[in-house]
Formats: structure tokens, sequence, C-alpha cells
């Protein structure tokens, strides 16, 4: 079985040697998904995953912008069309400097699957830009969403692809980038997500990425009667992701103890609890400020900046910040304090070190491609309210939601159980996401 995933390794790494994060999203699922083809007579000789890891179509293109003193800018857009077998692409949109193809890959990739999982007819797509927000004016955010949506209007539609938001591009740039493309095509239409809510957007939306990830670890945390009343959490990020798990975990009765930016992270003792979340929403949502802020406001909490949150103490952790934000040494080290369920929220915020540990020390450990496959679920929730033209109660999204993450732990479950009873939910996600897509790519032929 080694032999056969590191041939299929080797034909990846041929085409896609400078891509780091898209090859080490590919081996995660080559590691689980190959032992399951070659037991399926049905996969023999269609070399489906092999037309898996290769883009439907990858577009890069010129984005020119003028900043607030005239000076004219050059970004790089993108737009990775992975694969529409079981229906439009659909994915973020990622506004951040380290963008390049292979993130953008490796994020279309793990769409596919996470897609797939929500049991709705969407197929993966991921875009984004080298473009930095930060430090910029609303009017720059503004002239460079309207620039980048000048090209990609012509690759995008309700029935072709329909990106969202993701890093960088929150209510503000969705807004900007649905303006254009409603004055250039002149049509009012659902081909983003993530609206506002008096211009087509789904309740619960900013909350369902956060919100969802905080049910699974539920489900999770279920399956070995336990649950998240009185719970220690860590969460690292501040933005859409962490502060919606940070509400939900709140809810639900948990004790949040960090959140974190890419400066460093703050640790609170006395728990970060509803007045003080609303504090950070303000913060990082309307004054766009730092985490370290949190500290000179809140005696109670320590600053620690340039870490990352995993050394404290906790039961539970939640990495809602970026990839590869928590490496093999941090899983040992919440191993070591107790931790017993890690779900990410973040896009593979968990090395294959990391990943590894975990497994190893059989916690419960749940891949973003399930665990915050409540955003684009919800995403899916708002293209369908767009079609039919009504708008469901915010009760009635939530439900959904809640009803989507069971139905995704359950297929985790179904495929991911092993021998000892122990659930690898990375086994699950890959396959079951992977079985949907693949036998719709067998019904349609080699195209
Ligand atoms: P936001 O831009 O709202 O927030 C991102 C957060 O992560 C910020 O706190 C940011 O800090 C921090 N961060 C970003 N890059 C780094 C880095 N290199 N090192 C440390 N911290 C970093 O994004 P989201 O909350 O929307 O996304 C967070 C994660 O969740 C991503 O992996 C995304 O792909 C994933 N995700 C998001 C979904 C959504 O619906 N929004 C859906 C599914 C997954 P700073 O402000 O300093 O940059």
């Amino acid at each position: 079985m080694e032999e056969k995933i590191n041939a299929f390794m080797d034909e990846v790494k041929a085409r896609n040697g400078h891509e780091p994060e898209f090859i080490q999203a590919v081996q995660e699922v080559a590691e689980t998904v190959i032992p399951y083809i070659v037991k399926h007579d049905i996969y023999h000789g269609k070399n489906i995953l092999l037309r898996m890891v290769e883009p439907e179509r990858l577009l890069s293109f010129r984005v020119a912008w003028v900043d607030d003193d005239g000076e004219i800018h050059v970004n790089r857009g993108y737009r990775i069309q992975m694969n529409s077998a079981i229906g439009p692409y659909k994915g973020g949109l990622r506004f951040h400097p380290t963008v390049n193809a292979s993130v953008l890959k490796f994020l279309a990739f793990e769409q596919v699957f996470k897609n797939s999982l929500t049991t709705l007819p969407m197929g993966g797509g991921k875009g984004g830009s080298d473009f930095d927000p930060k430090g910029k004016s609303d009017d720059e955010v503004m002239r460079f969403c309207h620039a980048f949506m000048l090209e990609l209007n012509r690759h995008i539609g309700p029935n072709t692809d329909v990106p969202a938001g993701d890093i960088g591009v929150g209510a503000r740039e969705i807004g900007f980038l649905f303006g254009m493309y409603k004055k250039i095509r002149n049509e009012f239409t659902g081909v983003l997500t993530g609206k506002g809510l008096s211009w087509g957007g789904s309740k619960i939306r900013p909350e369902a990425t956060g919100y969802g990830t905080v049910y699974f670890a539920q489900s999770m945390l279920k399956t070995k009667n336990k649950d998240l009343k009185g719970k220690n959490v860590v969460i690292s990020g501040s933005g859409n992701v962490a502060q919606f798990a940070a509400e939900k975990v709140l809810q639900l009765g948990g004790k949040v103890l960090t959140m974190s930016d890419s400066g460093g992270y703050v640790y609170d003792k006395d728990g970060i609890d509803t007045d003080k979340l609303a504090f950070v929403m303000d913060l990082k949502n309307n004054k766009r400020g730092r985490i370290s802020e949190y500290a000179s406001k809140y005696q109670s909490a320590e600053y620690h900046k340039g870490k990352t949150p995993w050394d404290v103490k906790c039961d539970i952790a939640l990495p809602c910040a970026t990839q590869n934000e928590l490496d093999g040494e941090d899983a040992q080290n919440l191993i070591d304090n107790g931790c017993i369920c890690v779900a990410e929220g973040a896009n593979m915020p968990s090395t294959p070190e990391a990943i590894h540990a975990f497994h190893k020390a059989k916690i419960l450990f749940a891949p973003g491609k399930a665990s915050n496959a409540g955003g684009v679920a919800t995403s899916g929730l708002e293209m369908s309210q767009n079609s039919l033209r009504i708008s469901w109660t915010r009760e009635e999204v939530d439900e959904r939601l809640q009803g989507i993450m069971e139905d995704i732990h359950d297929s985790c479950i179904e495929y991911g159980k092993e021998e000892d009873g122990y659930c690898n939910y990375v086994k699950g996600a890959n396959i079951a996401g992977f079985v949907k897509v693949a036998d719709a790519m067998l019904a349609q032929g080699v195209i």
C-alpha cells in the first residue's frame, strides 16, 4: 500500500513540486483514500484521484488599483475552479500577503471534500489575492475589490461559481465585490455568499463556521458522554471564525481562555466572557485593532507576543486562525496538559506531525474539512434562499446547520471508525467526501 501511495505522490510532486501546502493536503487525502480505492473495484483503472488533484481551471490575473495618494499598485488575483462534479464551484476568497497558487490549490482541494460532506450540491473552488487589506483605508479596499471583480466577474455566476469570504474578506469586502458584479452584469443574483441581510444574505452565515465547529466538537464529546459545560477552551485567531466559536462555547457553558492574532495571543485566567468578547468583536471588526489591546484593557489578561496559545492548559482546543499554526510540539503540549478534543475551525491548522500525535494519543481530533464545513453549508443555504427568493428565520437556519453538522459527524464515524472503536475523523472525512465526488465523476465519464 505504501508503495502505491508513494508512486501516486511522486507523480503529484513532479507536477506540483513547488507547492508545499498543496502537496501536504494531497498527501493526507492519498494516505486515507488510496487504501479505500484499492478495496473497491469500481474505481480501478479510472485514475480518479489523479483527476481530482488537477484543477479543472486555474485563473490568474492582474489587479491594478490606485491608493489614496494616487499611487498605482499591482496585485495578483486568482480563482481556482477545482471540481464541479456535484455542483457549481463554491469556496471563499482570501486576501492576504501569503496568498499564492499553492495555498489556494490546497484550499480548493480541501473544499471539494468539505462541500461534498455537507450533503449539498456544491463543487469546490477557492480564490483570492496577495493584497493585504490591513492598514488600507475603506476607499482603498473598495477600489481594490472593484478592480478584482472587473476580471473575476467573467468567470463566476450563480450556476457556475459562487465565491464567499475567507481570511481578509468579510462583510465589507463582499459588499464591494457584489456591488461591482451587479454593476457590470446588470443583474441582482446570488453570485456571492456572505452578503448583508438586507441584500440577499442569510441569517447565521457570519456565525456559521464558528458555531458549526463547536457543534461538531459537541458531537465528538458526546461519543465520550461528555459536553462543553465547564470545559476550558483555548482558541486561536480573533477573526470571523474565532469570534463565533468563542460565542458558541460561552452559550454552551464553556470557558474561553485565549484568543490571538498574527502578533501573539492573550490569555485571560478569568475567561473571555460575553462582555469581553463584545470588546474583541468591536476591536477587530470596527476598529481593526490588535489583540494586544485586550491585555491593556483587562487586567486579568496576559499578552504573549509572537506566540501561539497551545501551551495553555485546556480541555478543548479550537485552532481558528490559519494553516500550519499548530505543529507536533504544540500537539504534544496539548496532550500532556490533558486536552481531550481538538476541532479545527481554520483550514489545515495542524501540521501532519500534530495530527499524527493526536491520533497516537487517541484523543478526539476533527480536521477542518469536517468541523468547519458549517460555513460553506450555510453559504449553500444562502444560495437556496436566493434561488427561492425567500429568507429563513435565524432559528430555521441554525436548525439546518446543526442537522448538517450532525450528518457530517455521522459520515465521519461511518468511514472512520477503527477496530478498537477509535474514530479517525481524518480518514472518515476524506473517504466520505471522496465517494460522492468520485461516483459523480465516474457517472459523467472522462471529461
Ligand atoms: P479572518 O480574516 O476573519 O481572521 C483571521 C484570523 O487569523 C485573524 O485573527 C488573523 O490575525 C489570524 N491570522 C491570519 N493569518 C495568520 C498567521 N499567518 N499567523 C497567525 N494568525 C493569523 O479570517 P476567518 O476567521 O474567516 O478565517 C480563519 C480560518 O478559518 C482560515 O483558515 C479560513 O480558511 C478558515 N475558514 C473560514 C471560513 C469562513 O466562513 N470565514 C470557512 C471555513 C474555514 P491578523 O488579524 O493579525 O491577521
